[in-house]
């Protein structure tokens, strides 16, 4: 049967590298902090083209965490797209902070700009919560519209964050993926487009105070050493293992983007006519975390596909509003017609860089 994320193609290419690095690490014993968190650290602001990278132990943490750094409490709007994971609207809650939810972009799935400004004006115009901030996220690997977004974010005075947990990778005319708004976050899951070998995460910012906060939230607060505690943090820190695993990984990262979009390409070719087919802006690059398609008849597709042999998912069947977990946002059916489409429509088929 076909893989629908095939690590152990991608472990047996890199395996030596792997192998050597992981031993590397049992010869020196540095498990927390050791030296390949901070190589890693400064091979990933490279990459990604900002001044700081601060690597954590998850996506999640890493959203938290830069919730802290903006200081979102109890009172405060933090807008964020309904059709994304639930980790995005969770931390915003998790910090006591309203999540307002934000219907999508029917082209490209991600946030839509125009509707943000509208839920803006209506949390301003309702005077109950006070807007900080906006988490827009790179869904299924594609980067949201930042060039507006950010318009929309200096105007009404708010913070900006990507959550770059699928998008690490992707581009603007050459601007990447973790370098938009504020504060960037991503996660090394082992199935995002750069993914560890267990769990594991990354904050990117150009802004040196934020950087620093950041640094002494991941490690209990701390100030001149982990022993002197200047503030509440936490323990969030990435092994240095996966630190090791992700050197490799991100070593071979821009070949593997290359083969994504191969893969990307060939699927619109065979399927355009049969799905909507996903769409990349012009000057968009996607780092294809998920290829997603919207289906007419999504049941009867993925009963197909499996009996061929073919895994699929669907990323995701319900929106942040339709959660359990957010009834108390007394939000209704209807309220986000685009978001609510497309969880009833859209599947992901396999997609990862060593398909033939
Ligand atoms: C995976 C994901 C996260 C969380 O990352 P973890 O490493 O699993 O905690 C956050 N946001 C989005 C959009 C994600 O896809």
């Amino acid at each position: 049967m076909m893989q629908f994320i095939d690590l152990a193609a991608q472990y047996k290419h890199l395996k030596t590298k792997i192998d050597k690095r992981i031993q590397d690490v049992l010869n020196h014993g540095h498990y927390i902090m050791g030296p390949e968190v901070q190589e890693l650290e400064e091979k990933l602001a490279e990459y990604v083209g900002v001044k700081h990278a601060i690597t954590c132990a998850n996506g999640t943490d890493a959203l938290t965490l830069t919730m802290m750094v903006l200081d979102i409490k109890l009172g405060d709007a933090v807008f964020c797209p309904t059709f994304t994971f639930f980790a995005t609207a969770e931390v915003v809650a998790y910090e006591g902070a309203t999540p307002v939810f934000v219907d999508s972009d029917e082209a490209t799935f991600n946030i839509c700009p125009a509707d943000l400004e509208k839920r803006i004006q209506a949390t301003i115009s309702e005077g109950k919560l006070t807007p900080k901030a906006i988490i827009a996220v790179d869904l299924f690997g594609l980067p949201a519209n930042y060039p507006e977004i950010q318009k929309i974010a200096d105007k009404y005075n708010l913070k900006l964050v990507e959550d770059a947990a699928q998008g690490f990778g992707g581009s603007i005319n050459g601007k990447c993926a973790g370098s938009f708004g504020d504060i960037a976050t991503t996660s090394f899951f082992p199935a995002k487009p750069l993914g560890c070998y267990g769990d594991g995460g990354a904050i990117f910012t150009n802004n040196d105070e934020y950087a620093e906060l950041l640094k002494s939230y991941r490690v209990h607060g701390k100030g001149s050493d982990k022993y002197d505690n200047v503030r509440i943090g936490m323990n969030s820190r990435l092994d240095t293992i996966q630190a090791a695993i992700l050197l490799e990984k991100l070593a071979e990262f821009p070949t593997e983007l290359i083969n994504r979009n191969k893969a990307a390409d060939n699927y619109k070719k065979t399927l355009a006519g049969k799905y909507k087919t996903p769409q990349v802006p012009k000057g968009y690059i996607s780092s294809w975390a998920q290829y997603t398609v919207v289906s007419a008849d999504r049941d009867a597709d993925i009963v197909n596909y499996k009996a061929q042999g073919v895994p699929t998912m669907v990323y995701y069947c319900k929106c942040m509003h339709q959660q359990t977990a957010f009834e108390m946002l007394d939000y209704q059916e209807g309220d986000f017609p685009v978001a609510e489409k497309l969880a009833r429509s859209v599947f992901s088929l396999p997609m990862h860089s060593y398909m033939d």
